[in-house]
Order: structure tokens, then sequence, then C-alpha cells
């Protein structure tokens, strides 16, 4: 028999910065998200790997940075996931434009897709956020140890768009991968994955003969959907490669494991497995105060730290 379980939402979002200290202190101190895993690129060490999410960083919260200093900015097009957006409870709007005004960032809104609220505005890199007031998020946990009121802390992704030249390979792909195509206006085609409290929206947003999106800096890396285990995931390989799909092998990323293909309109997915988590490797009291390395790494600690720049702590 073959391994049937789903696709369970959004795990995580990987996203280029350039300097980390102010990508910890926009993510850290303005949104209010737990630095949950300070580590180094696994791929390219001599720069960080930095993690944001709730109190142990779930799975469908978790927001990633490749941070590489002086990187110049990416620009936003098709062929990439160019908006992300959080969930914060329905009530929560007015205090985070007045949150966000405080800090002097540009906010536009609110305004309202399929009747959800949401504010719009970017990071100090130029990534394009989104805070959505839905009703979803008052049953995701949050996190009360940040500078935000729990009651108004960002529970989790909302959604994600995808931005493409035409929207049908795409919108196939998704549907055999469960998606379930919810709604559509104009280019705009909304789709769902994931139940309950991980109910995430995915928009495939189609700009017919839109220019390619650069990723540098201030632009996503690529998006990694939930699967729940090792054997969910080697069973998702297999059918995405019997889909003609070029599928990387198992990749282990020491919080989960990894498998990556890119989506027909150029967007790099990765089906990661929820467990073992962040504390793997230090208490949830703990999370993201140190550096972290992985086993294979660590012989090379000394040089990789004198190497990065320092970083403080979200205060
Ligand atoms: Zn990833």
């Amino acid at each position: 028999m073959s391994d049937e379980r789903p696709i369970g939402g959004i795990h995580h979002v990987t996203a280029i910065a350039s300097d980390p200290q102010r990508n910890v202190d926009f993510y850290g101190r303005v949104l209010g998200l737990r630095l949950v895993k300070r580590t180094v690129n696994f791929d390219d060490p001599g720069t960080y790997h930095l993690y944001y999410g709730d109190e142990i960083g779930r799975p469908g919260t978790i927001l990633t940075f490749f941070p590489w200093p002086g990187a110049g900015r990416g620009s936003r097009g098709t062929g990439q996931q160019t908006a992300t957006a959080f969930a914060v409870p329905p009530a929560s709007l007015g205090y985070w434009q007045e949150r966000l005004a405080r800090h002097a960032v540009a906010v536009e809104g609110p305004r309202s897709r399929w009747g959800d609220d949401y504010l719009t505005f970017a990071d100090p890199d130029g990534l394009l956020l989104e805070l959505v007031a839905w009703q979803g998020a008052s049953a995701r946990p949050a996190w009360a140890g940040g500078p935000v009121p729990a009651e108004h802390a960002i529970r989790g992704f909302y959604g994600l768009t995808l931005c493409q030249r035409q929207g049908g390979p795409t919108a196939e792909l998704l549907a055999a991968m469960g998606f379930r195509a919810r709604a559509e206006e104009g280019l705009r085609q909304r789709f769902e994955i994931g139940d309950g409290a991980a109910r995430a929206h995915v928009d495939l947003l189609v700009k017919p003969g839109g220019a390619a999106g650069r990723i540098a800096a201030g632009s996503v890396h690529h998006v990694a959907w939930r699967v729940a285990d090792e054997g969910a995931q080697l069973a998702w390989r297999r059918r995405l490669l019997e889909a003609g799909l070029a599928v990387t092998e198992v990749r282990d990323r020491r919080y989960f494991r990894s498998i990556y293909f890119r989506e027909p309109g150029g967007v790099l997915f990765e089906l990661a497995t929820d467990g073992p988590g962040f504390t793997r490797d230090e208490p949830a009291e703990r999370l993201g105060e140190s550096l972290k390395l992985p086993p294979w790494l660590e012989a090379e600690r000394a040089r990789l730290e004198a190497a990065l720049p320092p970083l403080e702590a979200p205060a």
C-alpha cells in the first residue's frame, strides 16, 4: 500500500535578507516573532540561517532568513512567491496599524480580500508582508514572551501568493498535491491546504507577460509544505518523480528533513517533515540564544564564529 497521507499546510518560508542584526530587530522587536534558532546556512556555513516562529517554531509559523551582509536587493516578479501573509486575530488589526506606525513602517490598507481585512507593508529589505485579520487565528497558540501582547501576537501564516506568467501548470500541480481550489477573481485564484488551525490560503496570481523576479535580498528563496514524517515524505517523493518533477534526495536539515523541486512556474518548493523540531538541540526556554551547529560543522565552530558578524538578541 502506498502512503496517502496528505500535505498538511505550510511548513516554512525562507527569504533572503542583507544585514542580520537589522533582520533580528525587525522580526523580533517590531513583529514580535520569536527567534527560535540561530544557526548557519548548511550549504554556505560562513553565513547565518535565522529562524523565527511561535514559542517553539511550530510548522506553519516559521519564517527563515539567509542574511547576506551587503546583498543587493532583488525584484518582485513572476516565478516567485511574492507576498507572505501572517494571521492575526480579527480584533487586532487596529493594534497592528498603530504598532507599525510607531515603528515608522509604512503601511497600506486595510484592504479586504474574500472577506478578510489585511495590511500590507515591507521589511527593511523590501520583502512584501501582509497581516490578515482571520477568524482561524484565535485557534492557534500565541507566544506570550515577546514584545507584542499575546492577544495580538502573530499566529503563524495566513497564506502565500505565487505569482506566475501562466497559471495552468501550477494549478494542476497544486491540485495533484491536494490543494483545494476555493475561489477565483480576475487573475487571482485561491487554493487552500491543511485543515483546522493548520489551514493556509495560497493564491495563484497570474501576470501574463510579467517580468521574472530576481531573487536577492527582500525576496523569497523557497516555500516549504508540511509532511508528517519521513514515510509520508518518501511517498510524496515517489509520486512527484512519477509526475515528471526533478525532486532532490532527502536532505538532513537537522530540525526537519527536506526534499526540493521546482514547480512549473519557477518557484522552489520543499516538502519538510514536522519533526524533530527546534528543541532537538536546546531547551524550549533557551531557543535562539546561542549559535547552534549541526554535528558535521561542530569541529569548525571557532572558525565559523570568528567569521560571523556579532548578533544581539532582540530585547
Ligand atoms: Zn527550507
